[in-house]
């Protein structure tokens, strides 16, 4: 049993560190969950994520209101929200992570350590984005925008680079700390067992729904990534109330959903993850990066790239997270290869967003 249908189409996905282990775990598990589409992984640096529902809620409780938001930014310790009419709110961080979402608590990857390239804000200038590429694939994706003048780079500057490693190496340390935490009290957080990808397939052959909601779900664990949902060939998984829930009967002999999630094992052969002498992960070469023509989060180098991606034929289509139309800022993912549908997704959404839901939709 593998997942139902695959599109034929060759796609790229852009997301946070943990939508590219989930994308990462998928290709590793290829042989159980069918072959991937995802050939191009743009992943994002990310501290952490935030509940919609709650930053709503804290915006309202201050007088404001979400569909008032213009744009939202994560910086110099304040979670700032910029409004109509030139109103400015911001709120300091540590008051902001009572917003935060509980599983980014258990997260150790701050630059998206299993993408082809990785972009976020710091460590460059204000309007410039820090490109850590990972892979030849991605290295002649930027070598080939560069050449056709999307992009501009230039080297990153050595305090630039020495803030975002120390910046990767708290993350993985303070969550570190969390994850000894639940496991006193016996939450064991399964992602960090250093078992061999035979051993977790044996390990979890009649796992199903119920031992994902129980393992990964009902404790704080899950990313909302969406990965089960697309590995599900019954169909029978939604997301309601922004979590997975089974809504059928899961038949004898499948565990797909318990596979792809990349909460329940992640297969890097080491715990790399872990290692502050790696704090960045492997990567080839790192840069600040600009796209001039594109009003982005940061430099629109993330933007820029798909659309090169596009225009080029590298890939067939795209995986972006917009904002939904009837609830200002609520993250939704599409699937899509109009470049003017790319563009209007530029910009950051401080939620969770399921991305390979979008991927479903496309198969049904
Ligand atoms: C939740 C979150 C936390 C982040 N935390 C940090 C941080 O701590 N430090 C840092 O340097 N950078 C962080 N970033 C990355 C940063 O905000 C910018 O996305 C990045 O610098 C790229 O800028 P850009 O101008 O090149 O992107 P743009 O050209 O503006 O493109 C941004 C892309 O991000 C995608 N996107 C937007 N929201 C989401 C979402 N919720 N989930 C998945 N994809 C999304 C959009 O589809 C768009 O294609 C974070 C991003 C997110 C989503
Ligand atoms: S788990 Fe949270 S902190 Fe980690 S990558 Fe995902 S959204 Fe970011
Ligand atoms: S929900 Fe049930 S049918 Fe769907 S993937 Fe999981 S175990 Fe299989
Ligand atoms: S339970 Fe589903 S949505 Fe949650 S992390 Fe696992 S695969 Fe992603």
């Amino acid at each position: 049993m593998t997942m139902k249908s695959e599109t034929k189409d060759k796609v790229a996905l852009v997301g946070t560190p943990c939508h590219m282990t989930a994308a990462a775990k998928i290709d590793t598990f290829s042989d159980y969950l069918g072959e991937s589409p995802l050939d191009i992984k743009i992943g994002l640096f990310c501290m952490e994520n935030f509940s919609y529902s709650y930053m709503k809620q804290l915006l309202e409780e201050n007088g404001y209101d979400m569909k008032d938001v213009i744009e939202c930014r994560v910086e110099k310790g304040y979670f700032w929200f910029y409004l109509t009419e030139g109103r400015l709110f911001k709120i300091p961080l540590k008051e902001a992570k009572s917003c935060m979402r509980k599983n980014c608590q258990i997260c150790m990857d701050y630059t998206s350590e299993d993408s082809d390239i990785s972009v976020g804000s710091v460590g460059s200038p204000e309007g410039w984005s820090t490109i850590i590429v990972r892979t030849e694939k991605g290295l002649k994706l930027l070598e080939d925008a560069e050449e056709d003048n999307y992009i501009t780079t230039k080297p990153i500057e050595d305090s630039g680079l020495k803030i975002l490693k120390n910046l990767a190496r708290k993350k993985k340390k303070e969550n570190k700390a969390e994850i000894t935490k639940r496991e006193h009290v016996g939450r064991p957080v399964l992602y960090r067992r250093y078992i061999s990808e035979d051993d977790f397939a044996e390990e979890v052959r009649e796992c199903q729904f119920k031992d994902l909601k129980g393992d990964v779900i009902d404790v704080g664990a899950c990313v909302l990534c969406g990965a089960c949902l697309l590995a599900c060939p019954e169909n029978i998984i939604v997301i309601e109330d922004r979590k997975p829930q089974l809504k059928g009967k899961c038949p004898e002999g499948c565990n797909l959903c318990y596979v792809a999630c990349p909460r329940t094992y992640n297969p890097k052969k080491e715990p790399l993850i872990e290692s502050d002498k790696k704090p960045l992960g492997d990567y080839l070469k790192i840069v600040s990066a600009q796209a001039p023509m594109i009003k982005g989060q940061d430099g629109g180098v993330a933007t820029t790239l798909l659309n090169y991606a596009l225009a080029q034929k590298v890939v067939d289509q795209v995986v972006v997270v917009d904002k939904n139309r009837n609830h200002p800022w609520k993250p939704v993912s599409k699937l899509t290869n109009n470049l003017a549908e790319v563009l209007s997704a530029s910009g950051t959404k401080y939620a969770a967003c399921p991305v390979f839901k979008s991927l479903k939709e496309e198969q049904s």
